[in-house]
C-alpha cells in the first residue's frame, strides 16, 4: 500500500515515519479530542461547522488550540494535495500533549499540544449503506455524561459496534431510559407517520452532530415538519422512516431496529431525498 502523507506538529511526513512520544496525553488518558471532515471533489464540506465544534470541544475540556480556522484550513488542504484525495475524510486529533511522564494532572500550559492529521479515501456517494440502508441493533449507552465533547474516549463505542456486528447488523444505536440517544458514530432520525422529522434535542446526552444541523437546514427549507425531542426505541420501530446522519455517512436509511423492519424494509423517500439534497447542498457549499 502506497504511504500517506500525514501531518505531526507542524511537519508533513511519511505515515511511516510519524511518531508521537508514549507519555502523550491522549495515548495514556484518552485526553483528546478529534474531528472527522469529509472530502467530495478534493473539497472539504461542512469545515467552518467542524472546526467550530473543535474550538467548543477543547475549551470545555481547558485544552489549548494555538491554530485558527486559516491555519487548519490550510493543513487540511496541504494534505488533501499530498494525498491527491479526491474523495474521503480528514482525521484530526488534537491532544493534550506529553508531559514526559504519566499524570493525572494537566501539565503547565506551555505543554505544546499534539495535533496529528491524516487521509482516508473513502467512496462516500457511492456506497452500498447509503442506497440500501443499514440494520442496526439497540445497545445501552454506557458511554460518559458528556457526549456533546467529541473526544477520543471511543471504547465503547467500538464495543458496541463490535456487538452489532457479531448480532449480524451494521452499527448500534444507543439507548438510555428506553429512548435513543445517538448512533455509535451519528445522530438517529426517524420520520412519523403523520410526516414530522425527529431527532433528538441538543444537550450533553448527544453529539451536536454538524451533519445534523445541516440537514435540520435542508428539512426547513423543503418545508419538511421538524421536532428536536427524544423518541423511544419502539416509536422508531413503529416510525415511518428512520436514518442516520454523520459527516461520513450523510444522511444514511436505517431499514431494521433490533430485527424489526422499519416501514417496509426499504430506505424511505425522505431519507433518500434528504440524502440527495444534502450531498448537492455539500458539493455548493465545499472549500
Ligand atoms: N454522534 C456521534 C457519537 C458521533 O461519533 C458522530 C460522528 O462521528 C456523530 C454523532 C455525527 O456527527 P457529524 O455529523 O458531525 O459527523
Amino acid at each position: 500500500m502506497t504511504q500517506r502523507t500525514v501531518y505531526v506538529n507542524g511537519e508533513y511526513v511519511a505515515e511511516r515515519d510519524a511518531r508521537v512520544s508514549i507519555f502523550d496525553r491522549g495515548f495514556l488518558l484518552a485526553d483528546g479530542v478529534y474531528e472527522v471532515s469529509s472530502v467530495l471533489e478534493g473539497k472539504l464540506i461542512d469545515f467552518p461547522g467542524h472546526m467550530g465544534r473543535l474550538k467548543r470541544s477543547a475549551a470545555e475540556l481547558e485544552m489549548a488550540l494555538p491554530w485558527d480556522e486559516k491555519a487548519l484550513l490550510t493543513i487540511h488542504r496541504e494534505l488533501i494535495r499530498r494525498n491527491a484525495l479526491a474523495e474521503g475524510m480528514v482525521y484530526l486529533q488534537l491532544t493534550r500533549g506529553s508531559a514526559g511522564d504519566r499524570d493525572f494532572g494537566y501539565p503547565d500550559t506551555d505543554t505544546p499540544p499534539t495535533l496529528v492529521l491524516f487521509t482516508q479515501a473513502k467512496s462516500l456517494v457511492d456506497s452500498r449503506s447509503g442506497s440500501e440502508g443499514i440494520r442496526v441493533v439497540t445497545q445501552p449507552d454506557w458511554r460518559w455524561a458528556r457526549r456533546d465533547i467529541k473526544t477520543v474516549q471511543l471504547l465503547y463505542p467500538a464495543m458496541a459496534k463490535m456487538a452489532a456486528k457479531a448480532a449480524g447488523a451494521d452499527d448500534a444505536w444507543m439507548v438510555e431510559d428506553g429512548m435513543v440517544t445517538e448512533g455509535a458514530s451519528n445522530n438517529a432520525w426517524m420520520l412519523t407517520h403523520d410526516g414530522t422529522l425527529v431527532t433528538r434535542e441538543l444537550s450533553h446526552a448527544i453529539l451536536p452532530g454538524i451533519t445534523r444541523a445541516v440537514v435540520l437546514e435542508i428539512a426547513e427549507a423543503l418545508s419538511l415538519r421538524v421536532e428536536e425531542r427524544a423518541f423511544s426505541v419502539e416509536e422508531a420501530q413503529s416510525a415511518k422512516e428512520c436514518f442516520v446522519t454523520s459527516a461520513s455517512s450523510f444522511v444514511t436509511p436505517v431499514i431494521a431496529i433490533d430485527d424489526v423492519s422499519i416501514g417496509d424494509g426499504c430506505p424511505g423517500e425522505v431519507a433518500r431525498r434528504l440524502r440527495a439534497a444534502y450531498i448537492e447542498e455539500s458539493r455548493r457549499r465545499a472549500i
